[in-house]
C-alpha cells in the first residue's frame, strides 16, 4: 500500500512549494493570475461534493439512530460545546489583545476606502430560516441548516416505516458510502489544488502587505495557538488521543482549510477524518456539518483581537463592559458567519457598529485579511473536529477508530 506518499503529506509539499513559488514569481513578472484556475478547480471540486455527502450521510445517520432521544441528547451536548469554546475563543483574543495591544503606536490612513457593512439579520429569522419551504430548493441552494433540518427528519421518518423503508435505507447506505469514495477521488486532486492557492496567496499578498500589521496577524496566530493548546487539547487528552494522532489524523482537512480559507471546502475531508480517529458515524454526520455552519471560533478569536486592534487605533476606549458586548456579539456573528473566505470580516461590521468603532477600521484589517482568514479557517475547522470527537467519547465512553486505509 505505501507504495507512494501519503496524501497529508503530498498536500504539505504541495503548500510548501506553493509558498516557494509565490515568494520568487512577483520578480519574475509572471503573473499569479495564471495559477487561479487550478485552485479553484480544487475549490469547486470539493464544495460539489458537500451537499450529496451531508444529506445522505445524515439520512443514513439519523435512520440508524432507534431512539431519536440519542440525537437529541448528542444535539445537545454538541450545542453547549460549540458556544462554550466560541465564548473561550472570543476571551483568548480579548485577552491576548489587551495583553499585547497590537494598535497602539499605528496610525494608518483609511482614506478611500470603503468598507460595506454587513446585513445582520435578527435571531428570530435565522432561527425561522433553518426551516426549509422547499427541501429541494434548500439542496439546490445548499442551504446547511436547512439540508440538515430536513435529513434528520426524512432519517426518522425512514427509521419509522419498519420494513417498508428497508430497501431505502440500504439505497441512501449506498450513497452515503459512495460519496465518502466520491470525495476521496476528488482530493487526489488536493495537493494540485493547494499548491496553485498558496502560491496565488503568497504572490499577491507578500512580505510588503504583511509588514506594517504584523502584530496584528501575530497576535491572531498566537491566540489560535492558545485556542488550541487551552481549549481542544485537554478536550483531545479527554477522548483518548494523543495530541500527535489527532494532528496528524485531521492534517487534510487543516491544510485544506489554511489554503482555501473556506471551512466548508473543508467539510467533507473534516468528516472522513474524524470518523477515521474514531468519532462515530451518527455523532459526526450530525456535529460536522452543522459546526461548520454555526461554529467559528477561529471567527470569534478574530472578532476579539480586531476589535481591541481598531479601538487602540481611533483611541477609542474599551471598558469592561464594551469588552464583554465584543464577547455576545462575536460569539452570535461567529455563528451567522459563513464556511467561505473573508465572512468574518463582513461579520465583523455588526461588532464594530456597536461598541462605536468606524466602520473604516474593516479597510485597515482587510489587506491582511488572508492570512488571518488562514488561522480562523483552521481553528473553525479543528473546532468543529474536535467537538466531533468529545461528544463521541461522552455518548459512547471511547473511540473506535476506523482499521484505517491508505493516508
Ligand atoms: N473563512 C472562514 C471559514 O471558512 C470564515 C471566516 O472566518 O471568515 O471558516
Amino acid at each position: 500500500m505505501k507504495t507512494h506518499m501519503s496524501l497529508p503529506k503530498q498536500m504539505a509539499i504541495g503548500m510548501l512549494l506553493g509558498i516557494i513559488v509565490g515568494l520568487i514569481i512577483p520578480a519574475m513578472g509572471i503573473d499569479a493570475a495564471w495559477f487561479k484556475p487550478f485552485g479553484q478547480i480544487f475549490i469547486t471540486l470539493i464544495r460539489m461534493v458537500v451537499v450529496p455527502l451531508v444529506f445522505f450521510t445524515l439520512i443514513a445517520g439519523a435512520a440508524s439512530v432507534s431512539d431519536v432521544s440519542t440525537l437529541g441528547r448528542v444535539a445537545t451536548k454538541t450545542l453547549i460545546y460549540y458556544i462554550v469554546t466560541t465564548a473561550l475563543a472570543v476571551t483568548i483574543g480579548l485577552l491576548l489583545a489587551n495583553l499585547v495591544q497590537p494598535g497602539v503606536g499605528l496610525s494608518l490612513s483609511t482614506e478611500n476606502l470603503t468598507p460595506k457593512q454587513a446585513n445582520v439579520p435578527p435571531l428570530v429569522k435565522v432561527l425561522m430560516d433553518i426551516i426549509p419551504l422547499n427541501p429541494i430548493e434548500a439542496l439546490a441552494q445548499g442551504k446547511m441548516l436547512q439540508i440538515i433540518f430536513f435529513a434528520l427528519l426524512f432519517g426518522f421518518g425512514l427509521s419509522m416505516i419498519g420494513e417498508k423503508g428497508a430497501t431505502l435505507i440500504k439505497a441512501v447506505d449506498g450513497c452515503a458510502e459512495t460519496m465518502i469514495k466520491v470525495t476521496g477521488m476528488v482530493m487526489l486532486y488536493a495537493p494540485i489544488g493547494v499548491f496553485a492557492l498558496m502560491t496565488v496567496t503568497v504572490a499577491t499578498h507578500g512580505p510588503a502587505v504583511l509588514l506594517p500589521l504584523i502584530k496584528l496577524v501575530a497576535v491572531m496566530y498566537i491566540a489560535s495557538l492558545c485556542q488550541i493548546l487551552l481549549v481542544y487539547l485537554p478536550c483531545v487528552k479527554f477522548t483518548g488521543l494523543t495530541p500527535g494522532a489527532f494532528l496528524r489524523g485531521l492534517a487534510s482537512p487543516l491544510i485544506i482549510a489554511f489554503t482555501t480559507c473556506s471551512s466548508a471546502a473543508a467539510l467533507s475531508a473534516n468528516m472522513l477524518s474524524v470518523q477515521k480517529l474514531g468519532a462515530s458515524k451518527t455523532v459526526s454526520s450530525f456535529s460536522i456539518p452543522l459546526g461548520n455552519t454555526i461554529n467559528m471560533d477561529g471567527a470569534a478569536i478574530y472578532m476579539g483581537v480586531a476589535a481591541i486592534f481598531a479601538a487602540e487605533i481611533y483611541g477609542i476606549p474599551m471598558p469592561l463592559d464594551k469588552q464583554l458586548t465584543v464577547l455576545l456579539l462575536a460569539v452570535l456573528a461567529s455563528i451567522g458567519s459563513m464556511g467561505v473566505p473573508g465572512a468574518a470580516l463582513v461579520m465583523i461590521t455588526m461588532v464594530f457598529t456597536q461598541v462605536g468603532i468606524p466602520l473604516e477600521a474593516v479597510a485597515l484589517v482587510a489587506g491582511v485579511d488572508r492570512i488571518m482568514d488562514m488561522a480562523r479557517t483552521t481553528i473553525n475547522v479543528l473546532g468543529d473536529a474536535t467537538g466531533a470527537l468529545l461528544v463521541t467519547r461522552l455518548e459512547q465512553g471511547e473511540l473506535r477508530p476506523e482499521p484505517d486505509t491508505q493516508s
